[in-house]
């Protein structure tokens, strides 16, 4: 009897040799495999195109309807002759073409009656054509044709006889068994619910569609189970998280919060940073670890939100940390943190690679001592020798550059571990977000603080160069201070070097009597700070950098970013880079250099970027173009393992699994019901342990 696990080997004509090549060129080798080894595509024979209508890129098989006339053969080369013919339709002519055929055939093509050819479109010097079309005369016949399976094949499969043919000839036997060998997986009530077709009617029609309609129910199946034990892997573990890490509860919001946020805030706090800060809040008050996600565009104001959360902290006896993954922005955070609480008695150090040793010394002590409230720094705050007398909450700012294990090293620092948050400016797919931080809470950020003006964006080629410097000039002489930035070509540091060097010679001709300052990967820590220094203080105009300044560096008075070689750097890296200027008060710009030729790709990005400043939008764009799997970070995760689901275009499917899975978390948390029996014996087998999923923290 055919099962699941069913080798290949023991269908229909396949056999031991067969399996073994199949296992090697497609990894199919159970009856399991085959059935989710989907088609590609479908041909629709139920469909009748018009000559009118094709495309260029019409690459497909299609059906037409009309008459076939002027039959003739044609001779070429040495004695080879082919067959022509031309057929119409109302709307236009084709040519037919038969480059094999016997004197029989020629016969029987039926001439000036109304028929149906089927087959390739080919298209060539302004012309269409098919190839050795099928001709059916019975109209009922033509139309009866329902979507044919075309498999993903190769000619290196076709050769050994695994063509489409085959697939569907192994796969039809296959379905037949279906009845026997699949089990419904969900709950019959959620099925209802939402309109999803039962698991054995899926697989049948996701092979043999009997129409389109069915085809459609079929595939969102498909997608949504995929979606919701994926969900439910993440929910089970968030669920896990949530009954057995325990965390100091910080209940009571004090003097050191309420004092500073009536008497030292600066602004406002903008709704979308209020509601943030709740979360975070109620997060907290709960004796169960916080593990929480922040995200907001650069210049949403993430840096308040980490301090008053600090606050809370302070306001229950707890130190707190807040970490960034280079020198320069721990200690932005450092300064611009010491700026606000400087009316305060509350105590912060900034601890890096460059700390001396006496202060690190001081450091020490005064952690174990609790004397230092805040410790702001790089990756220096997660050696062993830094202990916290009761650290209570760790920010990691940036956190795409923070790995795994860094992170997994915060917990140790206390016995009760420390709430964590998360911060990232790089937005994240809404789909993405929802698959790939299942197992974190996410807050948003959404709204940026008023008075902002929206940077323009412009798109510059080389010709006008000229024009760009002196648009710098002009605005440096209203005061204001502008960023080059020149990409990395990772592959020679030497010549990326060399290139800034040339360049920021001309700059510095150009800009004459101007203060330039350079920054470059391959200066050290100290250098890199005081170039940056320099240009924040105002006592250097222009700051031409290597992406080195992309995450994070504040400088409000700077207003102008230039970015050469635009179409090198990816989206989300403009946009970060972008995020450089636009910080104060005054108009921002941000001139994308390009040169003359694009690749439609460079193109879209640099359109993209003229268009809007919204960081998710940008974010859904980058992921059209680049596919998920290049999203940061989500290829480890194995978010983008689907087989059916497609993260760019399958949001609804997502977004409705999530809240069938948390809806289920909610009534039958350990899926103990006797409706859940089939839902729960499926992910114990299937998923359990499947789920590549990373801790945060
Ligand atoms: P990011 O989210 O990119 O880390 P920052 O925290 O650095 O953003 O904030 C960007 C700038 O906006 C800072 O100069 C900060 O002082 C300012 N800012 C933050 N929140 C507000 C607000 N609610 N109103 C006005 N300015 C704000
Ligand atoms: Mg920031």
């Amino acid at each position: 009897m055919l099962t699941l696990e069913t080798s290949i080997e023991f269908l229909k004509g396949i056999g031991p040799e067969r399996a073994k090549f199949i296992k090697n060129v497609l990894g199919l080798s159970t009856v399991e495999d085959f059935l989710t080894f989907y088609p590609l595509r479908y041909i629709d024979k139920s469909k009748i195109h018009k000559v009118g209508d094709l495309t260029e890129d019409a690459d497909a098989e299609i059906q037409l309807k009309g008459r076939i006339t002027e039959i003739q053969e044609v001779g070429y080369g040495q004695g080879k002759k082919r067959m022509t013919a031309k057929f119409r339709d109302a709307s236009g002519t084709l040519e037919l073409v038969w480059f094999r055929y016997s004197k029989w055939m020629k016969e029987q093509i039926p001439s000036n009656q109304e028929i149906f050819i089927f087959g390739k479109i080919n298209y060539f010097n302004g012309s269409y054509s098919m190839a050795h079309p099928e001709i059916e005369i019975d109209e009922k016949k033509a139309l009866s044709g329902t979507l044919m399976p075309i498999y993903p094949g190769s000619e290196k499969l076709a050769k050994r006889g695994l063509n489409n043919k085959f697939f569907q000839t192994v796969l039809a036997d296959i379905v037949k068994n279906l009845p026997s060998i699949i089990q419904e997986n969900l709950p019959d009530a959620l099925m209802k619910k939402l309109k999803i077709i039962g698991r054995m009617h899926a697989f049948y029609h996701i092979h043999f569609p009997k129409d389109l309609a069915h085809f459609d129910h079929a595939s969102r199946r498909l997608k949504f189970e995929e979606a919701f034990f994926f969900q439910l892997g993440y929910g089970l573990k968030k669920q896990h998280h949530k009954a057995s890490v325990p965390g100091n509860p910080f209940p009571k919001v004090g003097v050191n919060f309420k004092s500073f946020y009536d008497h030292f805030l600066p602004f406002e706090l903008t709704n979308a940073q209020k509601r943030v800060l709740k979360e975070i809040r109620t997060d907290m008050k709960k004796p169960v670890q916080m593990n929480r996600l922040l995200q907001g565009d650069v210049g949403s104001g993430k840096t308040m939100v980490a301090l008053l959360s600090m606050l809370i902290a302070l306001d229950n006896g707890f130190q707190s940390c807040i970490m960034a993954p280079t020198e320069i922005l721990s200690q932005q955070h450092f300064n611009s943190i010491q700026e606000l609480l400087e009316n305060t008695d509350i105590k912060v150090r900034l601890l890096t690679g460059s700390t001396k040793k006496a202060a690190r010394k001081i450091i020490h002590d005064e952690l174990l001592s609790g004397e230092l409230s805040i410790l702001v720094g790089t990756h220096a705050v997660l050696e062993d020798i830094v202990k916290f007398k009761n650290l209570g909450l760790a920010i990691i700012d940036e956190q795409h550059r923070f790995g795994v294990a860094q992170r997994a090293r915060l917990w140790a620092k206390n016995r009760i571990p420390p709430h964590i948050l998360v911060m990232t400016a790089t937005p994240i797919p809404r789909t993405l977000a929802m698959s790939f931080y299942s197992d974190l809470d996410v807050s948003v950020i959404d709204e940026m603080p008023v008075g902002r003006k929206a940077i323009i964006t412009a798109h510059r080629r080389e010709k006008d160069r000229l024009y760009v410097f002196r648009f710098a000039k002009e605005e440096i002489e209203k005061g204001r201070q502008i960023y080059f930035v020149y990409p990395l070509i990772e592959e020679s540091e030497t010549l990326d070097y060399k290139n800034l060097l040339e360049n920021f010679g001309h700059i510095v001709e150009f800009f004459e009597g101007k203060n330039v300052t350079m920054l470059h990967g391959r200066m050290k820590p100290d250098e890199k700070e005081v170039a940056m220094q320099y240009f924040a203080s105002g006592k250097s105009e222009i700051m031409v950098a290597t992406t080195v300044i992309e995450v994070g560096v504040n400088v409000p008075n700077a207003s102008v970013m230039i970015i050469e070689s635009a179409e090198r750097f990816g989206l989300s890296q403009l946009h970060q880079l972008r995020g450089r200027v636009g910080r104060g008060a005054e108009q921002s710009y941000c001139i994308l250099m390009t040169s003359d030729k694009l690749t439609k790709e460079s193109r879209t990005r640099i359109k993209t970027m003229t268009e809007t400043n919204d960081g998710f939008k940008i974010s859904e764009v980058d992921m059209q173009l680049r596919g998920p799997g290049d999203i940061s970070g989500t290829q480890q995760s194995g978010v983008v393992d689907f087989k059916k689901l497609d993260l760019r275009t399958d949001g609804k499917i997502i977004k409705a699994a999530k809240n069938a899975v948390e809806h289920l978390l909610k009534s039958d948390p350990h899926l103990e019901q006797p409706e859940n029996g089939d839902l729960r014996n499926y992910y114990s087998k299937q998923y359990k342990g499947k789920n590549k999923w990373s801790r945060i923290s």
